[in-house]
């Protein structure tokens, strides 16, 4: 019964283009939770939609004013503009990263705060400083929820034991902007982390809005390539034989770098499981790949022409240098400074000691991501556009599309089927079957550079 009504009012919510209703229909959001703070009448909450696995807005027709804010701030159909190249303060360019000021590799002082961050800590550990050091009265961060422990809440931390309770990396959907109202509601200044997308909207917001970009001190963002639906870890829950009820919590890196799933059960049995990047069997890389990249990739994350969070004052991600790579095992950042106010943050930390950084080039940042993925955006926009599907609009980027990326673009099309349960047998095939030829086409490069005598790309897909 209830579930019928649901499905009333979201029909019934469809039918109104001046709300977010229509671009979840069109397949566009993100699930960041803007709409839910920006609406004046309270009327879109933000859910988990149980057949698809991502967060949507559901809205209230019966207090929906049709005002039209929520669709003023969306970024799933109009992402924020990428900063002009020439933008004061943001002294370089670089036609892939885009503006920045300075790039570091780095780790948090505290050895803890390191080995259980998802990289290197320094997100956790800027937060902490910045709040020990008055700089910000709390920090929107997101953390697995206590009442389900398979999905994330966001929570506007106040304590170093909050901000440090919501480390490490969470691959699933997330929606802290759901809780920018509360930054509006309360005093202060405020840091706020996030992925690219969320990033988006809190700029497009602060634009119309001076008080929310006026206490937001820091924009802390993480690098990302995509998103998974909730279903890609039920998916990987299934491959190791886990039931859903039965798991107590889960952390997606944790115990080091590259780091490993960590799931705790209910009867406190702990599976440990190596994560892509540091699994040596090819045809659980291939396994893992599928649960976390390909097959259960949010739709909307395919047409996203960021991944290094262009718009924080502080980018965060992984330093996939094959040198460290085979070294390093606590863990280690990449950090962009996009900004002087970014750069400023981050040097009264290092001042402080509760970071240590060491400057790098921009070539290190470039070699150290696989940036395939935003390269190829153009083609999964083509392939998008050409199938009759909404996109969104990037009127500042040129996203040309190639046979190559097109091609490439149909490695993700098992995303949008992958919610049917009784297709990941079929999908546990088609990832070992690809993995298998990516290795086999990886080994054969391998022998045609050591036979022209080119030398081998250093980077690693992350
Ligand atoms: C979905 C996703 C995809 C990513 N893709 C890449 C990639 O392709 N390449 C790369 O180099 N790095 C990627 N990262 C970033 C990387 O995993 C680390 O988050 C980043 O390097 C910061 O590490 P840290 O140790 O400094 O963070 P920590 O000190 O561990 O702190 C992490 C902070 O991020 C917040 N957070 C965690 N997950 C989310 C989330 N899903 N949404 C919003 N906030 C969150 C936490 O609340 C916490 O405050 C991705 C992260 C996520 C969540």
């Amino acid at each position: 019964m209830v579930e019928q009504e649901a499905r009333d009012q979201t029909r019934r919510c469809r039918a109104l283009p001046d709300s977010v209703a229509t671009v979840t229909r069109r397949g566009l959001c993100m699930g960041c939770g803007t709409c839910q703070s920006v609406c004046p009448s309270g009327a879109v909450v933000m859910q988990v939609e149980a057949r698809t696995g991502c967060i949507t807005p559901r809205i209230d027709d019966q207090r929906c004013t049709h005002c039209g804010r929520c669709m003023a701030i969306c970024p799933g159909h109009s992402p924020s503009p990428r900063r002009a190249p020439q933008e004061p303060g943001s002294a370089r360019w670089d036609d892939v990263i885009g503006a920045y000021h300075a790039c570091y590799t780095g780790h948090a002082a505290s050895h803890d705060v390191r080995y259980h961050g998802a990289s290197g800590g320094i997100a956790t550990a800027l937060l902490v400083h910045m709040l020990q050091s008055g700089a910000i009265d709390g920090a929107l961060v997101t953390q697995m929820s206590p009442s389900n422990p398979l999905q994330t809440t966001w929570v506007l931390a106040r304590s170093v034991e909050e901000i440090v309770a919501a480390n490490g990396s969470k691959y699933c959907p997330t929606a802290p902007n759901a809780g920018l109202s509360e930054i509006l509601a309360h005093e202060g200044h405020y840091a706020v982390v996030g992925l690219p997308c969320h990033m988006h909207a809190i700029r497009r917001w602060g634009q119309s809005n001076p008080l929310l970009a006026e206490r937001i001190a820091l924009h802390l963002g993480l690098f990302c390539a995509n998103n998974n639906t909730y279903l890609g870890t039920e998916y990987f829950l299934w491959q190791h034989g886990i039931a859903p009820q039965d798991v107590a919590g889960i952390r997606y890196r944790a115990e080091g770098w590259p780091g490993r799933i960590v799931v705790t059960l209910r009867d406190g049995r702990r599976i440990v499981v190596p994560r892509g990047s540091s699994e040596r069997r090819w045809h659980r890389r291939a396994l893992f790949t599928s649960a976390f990249h390909y097959h259960f990739a949010i739709p909307r994350c395919l047409l996203c022409a960021d991944q290094t969070c262009e718009a924080a004052d502080l980018s965060l991600g992984d330093p996939w240098l094959r040198e460290l790579t085979v070294t390093e095992r606590v863990g280690l950042s990449l950090v962009i400074a996009r900004n002087p106010q970014g750069e400023a943050l981050l040097s009264d930390a290092v001042a402080a000691g509760a970071i240590v950084v060491q400057p790098t080039d921009i070539s290190v940042v470039r070699r150290a991501q696989n940036y395939a993925f935003k390269r190829d955006v153009g083609g999964r926009i083509w392939l998008c556009r050409t199938l009759g599907r909404a996109v969104p609009e990037y009127p500042d980027r040129a996203l040309p599309a190639s046979i190559r990326s097109v091609l490439s673009g149909l490695r993700y099309l098992p995303c949008y089927v992958s919610h049917h349960r009784r297709l990941w047998p079929l999908l546990r095939v088609l990832a070992v079957v690809e993995g298998g030829s990516r290795l086999f086409m990886a080994r054969i490069g391998r022998g045609m550079r050591r036979l022209f005598g080119a030398s081998p790309k250093d980077r690693r897909a992350v």
